[in-house]
């Protein structure tokens, strides 16, 4: 146990208790492989409290003006910008990122609180003019209903921010399950909740079996949205459960983000600009995250080369030491993975220039790595890596990068370097893509749109979209005093 993570408990109707039946799990530090904390596992007569707790709070929740919505979700952004250096490294233990990463976190988690605190105030709906003049006819948005949100252990902190400020926001109350390996950063945000008197049962928070959970509460009559952060056979499966109900989703799940990279770029500032997305974010366990490389030949070499030099001068370590400036990886089962596509790229013919190998055998540690000269052959240009893995390939035109980038089923994020105009606007409109950046590698903010399109999932969170999730609409037409 460890004396900077909070006690786990459950927050149910407001109370924080534990699990009715005892049921618990381990929370390990990834970088060192400790037990820090027990998590609580809630049973069913603790899921049907916090269904019968959601339900009653959105019949009072709905009915609370948006201005004063507003103004608890931005005291909830206060608490957590004031509290921000201790739920970082909170953050850090159970995930692995370097510290100063854990704070950037934070201080984007605590904007989206801000951001839809702002925006509960815009949910606007409009006058259409009316056939029959005594008539007024309105558009009207009103709040979906009780929203379930389950977030993952990549951005403990941002992606729980998401679910339960737009629900709240747009006047839904929210359940949330955070993943039960990173489940303190939420237990701090759902207590900043608490402290800026958010009523009871506006949120509550469940931990368990993922399984278990997702499809006992889908089922129930009370959750009218979900949304789901993680993984696409996942979300599918939480789709197929929804479609019973027709219940809407909104589900950002995995990508294979393309970067272009043509030969009119600065391909040396290119390579550090996609490094950051790629070693010093998350170590690459990022839904966005830079992964595969298609590089127009006259520049190919020089990529590659700047890439490996940066590969090998990332600080790998714990992410609560200073100076660390990659973090572990999340769980075991991810060094499994880097261990299966480094193995294919080399069995295919493809060069590992940098790493491809664990680092030290306590924690998940993996060396960042570059993989020159892969093909499409290679697994790794087909199944999302979701660590430290640069695949690089070369491309004889835009054409041709543009057809690999289009290959697969799925479009998150999508980078390109270039400083040609037409070429940059060509490529942003045929990439199949929920989000295309030039020249930077920054895809998403809390007032930008954010999500996939083919099977990178559905729906927006962020920007102003992002509350539509949250809304339906509803048509009255007023006649005159009969
Ligand atoms: P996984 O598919 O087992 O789990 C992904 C997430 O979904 C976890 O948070 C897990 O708790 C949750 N989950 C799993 N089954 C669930 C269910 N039936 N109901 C509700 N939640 C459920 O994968 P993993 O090994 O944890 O992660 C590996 C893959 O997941 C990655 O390769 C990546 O593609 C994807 N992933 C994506 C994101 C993202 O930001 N889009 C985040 C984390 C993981």
């Amino acid at each position: 146990m460890n004396s900077m993570y909070p006690t786990l408990k459950l927050y149910i109707d407001g109370v924080w208790r534990d699990g009715s039946e005892g049921a618990s799990e381990p929370v390990y530090n990834p970088a060192t492989g400790e037990v820090i904390a027990t998590l609580p596992h809630a049973s069913r007569a603790d899921l049907d409290d916090a269904l019968a707790s959601s339900r009653a709070a959105f019949a009072k929740w709905k009915k609370v003006s948006a201005h004063e919505r507003s103004t608890y979700l931005k005291k909830v952004a206060a608490l957590l910008r004031e509290r921000s250096e201790q739920i970082s490294q909170v953050l850090t233990l159970e995930q692995g990122k370097p510290l100063p990463e854990a704070r950037v976190e934070m201080v984007y988690t605590a904007d989206v609180f801000e951001w839809y605190a702002e925006e509960a105030r815009r949910t606007y709906g409009h006058i259409i003019p009316a056939r029959n003049t005594t008539h007024r006819q309105m558009v009207l948005k009103e709040p979906i209903g009780p929203a379930l949100g389950l977030s993952p252990w990549n951005f403990p902190g941002i992606v729980p921010a998401r679910k339960i400020g737009a629900a709240l926001a747009a006047g839904c109350v929210s359940i949330i399950k955070a993943a039960e390996e990173t489940p303190g950063t939420c237990v701090e945000i759902v207590r900043a909740c608490h402290d800026a008197g958010i009523p009871a049962g506006v949120v509550n928070m469940v931990f368990g079996v993922p399984a278990e959970i997702s499809s006992y509460l889908i089922a129930s009559d009370v959750i009218r949205q979900v949304s789901f952060t993680g993984s696409i056979p996942v979300g599918k499966h939480l789709a197929r459960l929804a479609s019973d109900n027709l219940i809407r989703c909104t589900l950002e799940l995995g990508g294979h983000a393309p970067v272009i990279v043509l030969k009119d770029a600065d391909v040396r500032k290119a390579a550090r600009v996609a490094a950051t997305g790629k070693f010093y974010r998350n170590a690459g366990q990022v839904c966005v995250s830079p992964t595969r490389f298609l590089v127009e030949a006259p520049v190919y070499d020089a990529f590659v080369e700047e890439m490996t030099t940066i590969a090998n001068s990332v600080k790998v370590g714990d992410g609560a030491v200073e100076g660390t400036e990659m973090g572990p990886l999340a769980n075991p089962r991810r060094l499994d993975v880097m261990e299966e596509l480094v193995a294919d790229a080399r069995a295919r013919g493809a060069k590992i220039t940098a790493g491809g190998n664990r680092v030290g055998n306590q924690g998940n540690f993996w060396a960042p790595t570059v993989i020159a000269d892969v093909t499409t052959e290679c697994q790794i240009m087909n199944d999302e890596p979701f660590g430290p893995l640069a695949p690089i390939m070369p491309v004889d035109s835009l054409d041709a990068a543009l057809a690999e980038a289009n290959r697969l089923p799925v479009g998150l994020a999508s980078y390109v370097f270039t400083n040609a105009m037409d070429t940059a606007r060509q490529a942003a409109e045929e990439i199949e893509a929920g989000v295309v950046t030039i020249n930077h590698v920054i895809a998403s903010m809390a007032e930008t749109p954010f999500g996939g399109v083919k099977q990178s999932g559905d729906g927006r969170e962020g920007g102003a979209e992002g509350l539509e999730e949250f809304l339906v609409t509803k048509y009255v037409s007023e006649g005159p005093a009969v």
